[in-house]
């Protein structure tokens, strides 16, 4: 009875960690249209992605979600007649980090949803630190025949310390920041679930979906890894979301972000 009511308390004063959860620009896509994505022109008008980053702060260290666009991108304007996906990219990640006095060294660890090349874009730069990453996505991260895959991007982890994982997994062992297996789009695709105190608990997708559009009509981009993984990933989260009480920022959604605050604001 006693280890029980100790267990309780443990658990009540771990979940005062309240995480603070910073969104960061970094960069946006415009495409011609959402077909890749298995979507037809009628069924939405979205043709701009928004592309995040995410650092969570969390009293035992802090977690960078995402590396949005390479580097190589920043800078780039729209040209005037685009044609094609055109990418914009105003400020390097590392550089919004600076201007909040965050240098690489402060991250504690790195994650990324899948390693594509609009989520890996700063995973070089974030290589001294622990990279959580899963086995999965590792095993076939070098292997040739992907699409959207810049091994050149993430290189610099083979030199890391690289936490491979297979499933879900405690960031911080509270419970607090927990990463979600959600594999589909890539073999070892995942989302984050952030507890926050304030604000709710937050499930931030990855490309478990795109736009919304795809939740709402429940399609597979034609370029996933494995389409009906993707569907039990789908339900896996929307299980979570029933759960938790959780609600789903899908990271590319444009019209969300615009409503988001950015960092140096965040959520808490
Ligand atoms: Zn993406």
């Amino acid at each position: 009875m006693k280890y029980a009511a100790l267990g309780l308390l443990l658990f009540s004063v771990h979940a005062t960690a309240n995480p603070r959860l910073y969104v960061f620009d970094c960069g946006s896509v415009h495409l011609d249209s959402l077909e890749m994505f298995n979507i037809k022109p009628e069924e939405s008008d979205v043709r701009d992605l928004f592309v995040p980053c995410y650092v969570i702060e969390h009293d035992d260290g802090m977690l960078f979600w995402d590396g949005g666009l390479p580097a190589s991108m920043v800078g780039s304007e729209p040209p005037a007649s685009a044609t094609g996906p055109v990418t914009h990219y105003q400020r390097w990640i590392i550089d919004q980090l600076a201007d909040m006095g965050i240098s690489p060294a402060d991250i504690t660890y790195a994650a990324y949803s899948h390693l594509h090349f609009d989520h890996a874009g700063a995973a070089n730069e974030l290589a001294e630190n622990t990279v959580i990453m899963q086995r999965a996505e590792w095993d076939k991260a070098f292997e040739e025949g992907h699409a959207f895959v810049e091994p050149a991007l993430y290189e610099g982890l083979k030199s890391a310390e690289l936490k491979l994982i297979e499933g879900d997994y405690d960031v911080f062992g509270d419970g607090s920041v927990r990463l979600i297996y959600t594999p589909g789009h890539t073999p070892g695709h995942q989302s984050l679930l952030v507890m926050l105190e304030n604000t709710g608990p937050v499930v931030l997708s990855g490309d478990l979906y795109h736009t919304r559009a795809n939740r709402q009509l429940r399609r597979v981009p034609t370029f996933n890894y494995d389409a009906e993984q993707t569907l039990q990933s789908m339900d896996r989260v929307d299980t979570l979301l029933a759960e938790t009480g959780a609600t789903l920022w899908i990271g590319h959604d444009k019209a969300l972000a615009d409503t988001l605050k950015k960092a140096p604001a965040y959520y808490d």
